[in-house]
């Protein structure tokens, strides 16, 4: 496991809002199709712990979101003190990060682990970009989604962008054994 273009295995969260929304079998339907082996799932209401761990706390993903939101703003000609209460990149993620928890943890999730030949590039290719009004069509988050940073930013809550897929081997690795035992998934 885990060379890119071998077999991998990655985890798909179905968050709160695509619950909600009565999405489930619309989302596992198209991965289905792709070919993915679904080894784990679960119905769960996330705890505030769970949502802690899983998303990083790391100054260099606070950073990255704190930038990329300074960036929207000036683009947008959105006031960034007025907008987010802080022009600090960090405070920023800092903010991010709390919403991302809060909106995990808000109802219940389907958590999915998949395998099948590089599953962590083509998931992510399925799913589309973090933000849906920039994801193209024919993916989840382009399809089923219109909500964008600015957006969400203003509203004080993270982005509803339906899913959460693994970035990368290392991000896989940690996300399933942080969701599921090793006795909880199937070869
Ligand atoms: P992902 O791997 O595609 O989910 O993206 P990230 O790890 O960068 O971000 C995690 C989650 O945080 C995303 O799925 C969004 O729900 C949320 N998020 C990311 N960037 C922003 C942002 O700039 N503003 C807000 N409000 N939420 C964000």
């Amino acid at each position: 496991m885990g060379k890119k273009g071998i077999k991998e295995r990655t985890l798909l969260i179905l968050k709160p809002d695509a619950v909600e929304r009565g999405l489930v079998g619309e989302i596992i339907g198209r991965v289905e199709r792709m070919g993915f082996k679904i080894v784990g799932a679960k119905f769960v209401k996330p705890t505030e712990d769970l949502g802690e761990k899983h998303y990083p706390n790391t100054d260099e993903w606070k950073k990255s979101v704190g930038e990329r939101t300074i960036e929207d703003c000036e683009k947008y000609g959105i006031d960034l003190m007025e907008n987010m209460g802080t022009t600090d990149p960090i405070e920023i993620g800092n903010l991010v990060k709390k919403w991302n928890v809060d909106y995990l943890c808000s109802g219940p999730v389907f958590a999915f682990v998949l395998e099948g030949f590089n599953a962590i590039e083509r998931l992510r290719s399925l799913v589309g970009n973090t933000v849906p009004t920039k994801a193209n069509p024919g993916t989840i988050r382009g399809d089923f989604s219109l909500d964008s940073a600015i957006l969400a930013n203003m509203n004080g809550r993270a982005i509803s962008n339906l899913v959460h897929a693994s970035g990368n081997a290392e991000e896989a690795s940690y996300e399933i054994d942080l969701w599921f035992r090793k006795e909880e998934l199937v070869n």
